[in-house]
């Protein structure tokens, strides 16, 4: 009896363990919090999810209501271009909406999210799971330019910003059809006010000159490894 006591409670204390990790996997809120802001579906019942579990476990995915819609529209322009494909999204904002968000300059109030961007292996076939460099937490993957392209911040960026390049034999490449077919989706959207991204990026992906595409300056943090994405 007591063995299967002591089993049964193993057992119970099995699952605990197992609800506790996949705890993050939750359906978005209904209603506005009292900040006025929503959190971004993680249960899988929109193409959108994050690169990590943290992301939603530690509540970093609030937005506004506003912002999440025009999320989920990109999210589902993606996947009817690539069917099975996903949105994947890192730091957005806290629930209580304060501003700034460490440890970022800006987001916070729930208008600003980073957005992970889309790569192939080196021979060109698109990677389904996002590279795994659990150090940056989604947001190393980065697109150097090339030979050729402009280098935006010739001297480097300025203190914590500075991030070298990857090294020349990464397993990753930029996938560029479908990173350009997302970003395409964002710039489209009234809701959207601006994307940043690096200059090299933006040439390559055939979108330069777009008013709503900036680079953020040396002093931020480079956006070849993500997009930031402010909306209205
Ligand atoms: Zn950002």
């Amino acid at each position: 009896m007591r063995a299967t006591i002591l089993t049964l409670v193993l057992l119970l204390a099995g699952c605990d363990v197992a609800s506790d990790a996949d705890a993050w996997r939750r359906p978005a809120s209904a209603t506005p919090d009292a900040s006025g802001l929503v959190s971004l579906p993680c249960d899988a019942s929109t193409p959108l999810e994050p690169t990590r579990p943290r992301y939603c476990r530690d509540d970093r995915h609030w937005v506004t209501p506003q912002a999440r819609a025009a999320l989920i529209d990109a999210a589902d322009a993606v996947r009817s271009a690539y069917p099975g494909e996903v949105l994947r999204f890192m730091d957005a904002s806290g629930p209580d909406g304060v501003k700034p968000f460490p440890p970022h300059l800006s987001h916070g109030d729930g208008r600003q999210i980073d957005l992970g961007l889309y790569y192939t292996d080196v021979q060109g076939r698109p990677l389904r799971a996002f590279p795994a460099y659990e150090r940056h937490g989604g947001y190393w993957p980065a697109e150097p330019p090339r030979p050729g392209e402009i280098v935006a911040c010739p001297q480097g960026r300025v203190g914590r910003a500075e991030k070298p390049d990857p090294p020349p034999d990464r397993p990753w490449r930029l996938d560029e059809a479908r990173t350009r077919t997302f970003l395409q989706a964002l710039i489209a959207d009234p809701r959207v006010r601006r994307v940043l991204i690096e200059p090299h990026l933006e040439r390559r992906l055939g979108l330069w000159g777009h008013p709503k595409l900036r680079f953020a300056g040396c002093q931020a943090a480079r956006h070849d490894d993500h997009i930031h994405v402010d909306f209205h």
